[in-house]
């Protein structure tokens, strides 16, 4: 049975590079009958923030990857949540000290902040120096008796290369020279992710470990804590970077990196999925508008690429754009209400019929769901401040404005342009000279939609008073 986690730490939000994470492992196991687990990693008790659990979870439930065992869905291998399973993590620890895998060390911040600090200068990597690995069991238990803190400490051996396979990578090998040994519990009686990770994965019966690319450097070491358990280690997929478009590593000074802003600026499930799912996969051909089910049945891990991925805005924007104008009118009201009501209370009080209508008009020019609010302000405000500045190259204003005002009041939005149209074209005046100024008349704008759509959203009243306000102001 293939059963793959994610297992993100409560930050408070989701980082897009989560998302993908989360959406990879999701998509591994479900094109293969499996698994999807959500576990919470909250072993850094000096990072928690309230609620961020239930923030997470509300976030990858809009995306559609529901897990099927997780901190809301109890499944056969709970708690899910690192923080109630701290006497699992203390059980194990005592089995590696027993073993001699791993030992105590009591040295004090002070003396570690120093021995860095020493390695830093002589050039090498700044690694813990194991003073405390070979204290003898007396020195141990007397450094204990006096109450002195202690961390405990994985045994990495001393020369070596680590090899192991990783399904995207292909082989790597690490030296050991180049592996601390490991903090595995910490002064607070808290294991370090490194031994919750692997202690969880394995009793969580995770077969695949798909996972960021700045985790590889950590593999090693999990690896070798299944050596030590005895235990057979799931398979690894380390996914390539998020990278900004200048290459530099994805980073919030760039651009957003919380899904929920990405929610907020309105783009939809569809299209973040979809996008989500390009950045270090692709199918192979040029298709590119991938809907969850379809990413499913597609997706593969020997399709994940190796180079970073560029985060490309304008590619999202473009995606949201496509999805935006497949959705029926029903769906885009749903998704675009919120946005609209937001500004414009009035909106969940409109006929559904003419909140289509307004979506017709404006769907081929959304972007974003956000965009919507501007795009239909002229619905919800009568332009103000109107003026004739405009209009000041229209060489017939003045009679353009006259033939307007003899067909008004507009008591028939079916005859009005019509009527209009035909005494213009009499008058021998191009119709440029008279659709800006019916457009600017009934919303503020020269440019934009079609005279005959306006008339039919606004009703000829109020079509009517805001032609007529027009009219009634002075000449430039
Ligand atoms: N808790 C780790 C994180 O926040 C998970 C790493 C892993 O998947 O092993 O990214």
């Amino acid at each position: 049975m293939i059963r793959t986690r994610f297992a993100p730490s409560p930050t408070g939000y989701l980082h897009v590079g989560g998302l993908r994470t989360a959406l990879y492992s999701f998509l591994f196991a479900k094109k293969h009958h499996g698994k999807f687990i959500l576990r919470i990693e909250d072993t850094d008790q000096t990072r928690l923030v309230p609620n961020a659990t239930e923030k997470l979870i509300n976030t990858l439930n809009w995306a559609g990857l529901i897990c099927d065992e997780g901190p809301q869905n109890a499944g056969p291998f709970g708690p899910y949540v690192q923080s109630e399973r701290l006497e699992i993590y203390q059980e194990y620890i005592q089995k590696l000290i027993d073993a001699g895998h791993a030992y105590y060390c009591f040295c004090s911040p002070e003396r570690l902040e120093l021995v860095r600090a020493r390695k830093i200068a002589a050039k090498l990597p700044p690694a813990y120096d194991r003073t405390c690995r070979n204290l003898d069991a007396s020195n141990i238990n007397e450094k204990k008796a006096r109450g002195e803190q202690f961390v405990v400490r994985m045994k990495i051996p001393l020369a070596g290369d680590f090899v192991f396979t990783d399904l995207i990578r292909g082989t790597v090998s690490i030296n050991y020279k180049n592996i601390d040994d490991q903090v595995l519990l910490k002064s607070d009686g808290f294991p370090t992710y490194h031994l919750a990770v692997v202690v969880d994965d394995h009793f969580m019966q995770i077969s695949h470990v798909i996972r960021g690319e700045e985790w590889l450097s950590s593999t090693p070491k999990h690896l070798l804590l299944y050596n030590y358990f005895g235990w057979q280690a799931p398979q690894f997929a380390h996914i390539p970077l998020l990278l900004n478009p200048d290459k530099s590593k994805l980073s919030k000074r760039q651009g957003d990196v919380a899904v929920e802003d990405y929610i907020k600026q309105g783009y939809t499930k569809e299209a973040l999925i979809n996008f989500i799912a390009f950045l270090g996969w692709n199918p192979g051909d040029t298709r590119e508008i991938f809907s969850l089910e379809e990413l499913i049945a597609e997706f593969s891990l020997e399709r994940v690429g190796k180079s970073g991925a560029i985060f490309n805005t304008e590619k999202l924007r473009w995606l949201n754009h496509k999805w935006l104008t497949s959705y029926t009118p029903e769906k885009l009201r749903e998704l675009v209400l919120p946005f609209l009501a937001n500004k414009y209370p009035q909106a969940n009080h409109l006929d559904p019929i003419i909140l289509d209508q307004l979506l017709k008009l404006v769907q081929k020019d959304i972007v974003t769901l956000s965009d919507s609010t501007n795009l239909l302000a002229f619905y919800f405000e009568a332009p103000i401040d109107l003026n004739k500045n405009n209009f000041v190259n229209f060489k017939n204003l003045d009679q353009v404005i006259n033939i307007i005002k003899t067909h008004l009041p507009l008591v028939d939005s079916m005859t009005f342009l019509p009527n209009v149209k035909h005494d213009i074209k009499q008058a021998q005046i191009h119709f440029s000279e008279l659709f800006p100024v019916l457009r600017y008349a009934l919303t503020g704008h020269c440019e934009g939609f079609g005279i005959q759509d306006l008339i039919d959203i606004l009703g000829t009243k109020e079509s009517n008073t805001r032609l007529n306000n027009f009219i009634n102001i002075k000449p430039a």
